[in-house]
């Protein structure tokens, strides 16, 4: 089975589809995915590879990563597709 994820951008028409088992409930699609920071999404994916890692010794873990820089993101899609950030 497959569930649709709209994009986090008001009145987006984009999104992704996704296994149900997925548990996105959020995303950003292609078009506005351009619009957030290189250098965020590259910190991102290093602190994703460390977290996976360090999984036995302290620190963030995965989830707490994604979390805190998929706020940061989604609000750089947002405001930027929104043209004012
Ligand atoms: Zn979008």
């Amino acid at each position: 089975m497959a569930k649709w994820i709209a994009c986090v951008v008001p009145f987006c028409p984009g999104g992704f589809t996704v296994e149900t088992t997925d548990s996105s409930t959020e995303a950003i699609c292609r078009d506005h995915w351009r619009l957030v920071d290189k250098a965020l999404k590259a910190a991102r994916t290093r602190q994703r590879r460390e977290a996976e890692e360090d999984v036995d010794e302290a620190g963030p873990s995965h989830a707490a990563v994604d979390h805190h820089y998929w706020g940061r993101m989604r609000r750089q899609a947002i405001e930027r597709a929104a043209g004012i950030g």
